[in-house]
């Protein structure tokens, strides 16, 4: 690994403290709350901050109804996220008002109205709706390089200059498929795969069989970069929890490679931020 250090120090700490608050959410007297709401290929998440921007409770849950990034099932998001929604509020004592959520980038055109009506039909005031690596970067306030999100069904590929994006794309590609190589391998069923390959005490032995999956993600990530002047590649997306991920991207890439603590909900933090 390169010497080089990105500082993720602000990113790892909204984390950290986002996880404590799915466990245990924090009763504050907040004159307002701001809810990011993220509709995955593979899980729906809602991270609200209070009016300091720090998080005081979170909510999730592994679902079917969005698949590579686009909402298959209307009715089944709005009711996920509705519930979601009225446990959070529960806890908290307080109504959720505002909201805000992402979409994978290019899905713009035939996707956002969906999205925007689940969070609206689930009882949000949407504040803003922008794409997910921007999102993303909200948390980590990366200024240039390149974010990489591998999600459930797609992989976001944005590159920054200066802090603003630049260059945007979305890939019909994620941990979807690294759980149909995990039950092809073993002859488990699709949903062993998926808690198999979420058990971070697999990781170690699942490495080498992920790693021609891995590496195609690294080739179309090059693909896209190759115009651009990137040095840094910062991974993000609940793919990325997959431990050592980042070497084989590294290597096949050839550019430094790393990720934060936790890139699984840095995506939905970032919504959060945006609201
Ligand atoms: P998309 O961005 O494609 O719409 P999503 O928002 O649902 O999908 P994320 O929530 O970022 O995506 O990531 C979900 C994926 O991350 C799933 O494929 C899931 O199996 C995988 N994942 C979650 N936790 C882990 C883990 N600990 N180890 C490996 N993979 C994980």
């Amino acid at each position: 690994m390169s010497e080089k250090k990105l500082n993720y120090e602000y990113c790892d700490k909204l984390v950290r403290d986002f996880e404590e608050v799915v466990k245990q959410p924090i009763v504050s007297k907040s004159s307002v709350y701001y809810t990011g709401v993220d509709l995955g290929t593979a899980c729906v998440v809602l991270a609200v901050l209070d009016e300091n921007y720090k998080p005081v409770a979170g909510a999730y849950r592994y679902a079917d109804v969005v698949r590579d990034g686009m909402v298959v099932d209307y009715i089944g998001a709005i009711k996920i996220v509705r519930e979601l929604k009225q446990e959070l509020e529960e806890k908290l004592g307080a109504e959720l008002i505002y909201g805000a959520a992402a979409i994978p980038p290019g899905t713009d055109a035939l996707d956002s109205g969906a999205v925007k009506n689940v969070v609206q039909a689930a009882g949000f005031e949407l504040t803003n709706l922008l794409d997910e690596p921007t999102a993303a970067n909200k948390a980590l306030k990366i200024q240039n390089g390149a974010v990489v999100d591998i999600g459930g069904g797609t992989t976001g590929i944005s590159i920054l200059k200066n802090g603003k994006v630049v260059y945007i794309a979305d890939e019909p590609t994620g941990g979807t498929h690294f759980s149909l190589v995990v039950s092809g391998a073993y002859r488990m069923s699709f949903q062993e795969a998926e808690i198999y390959k979420r058990d971070s005490k697999n990781h170690k032995e699942l490495l080498p069989v992920l790693k021609p999956v891995i590496e195609k993600i690294a080739s179309i990530i090059n693909q896209h970069i190759k115009d651009h002047d990137v040095d840094e590649i910062s991974l993000v997306g609940g793919t990325c929890c997959l431990t050592g991920i980042e070497e084989i991207i590294e290597k096949k890439t050839g550019i430094f490679t790393h990720k934060p603590k936790n890139p699984m909900f840095v995506t939905p933090l970032g919504i959060a931020l945006s609201c």
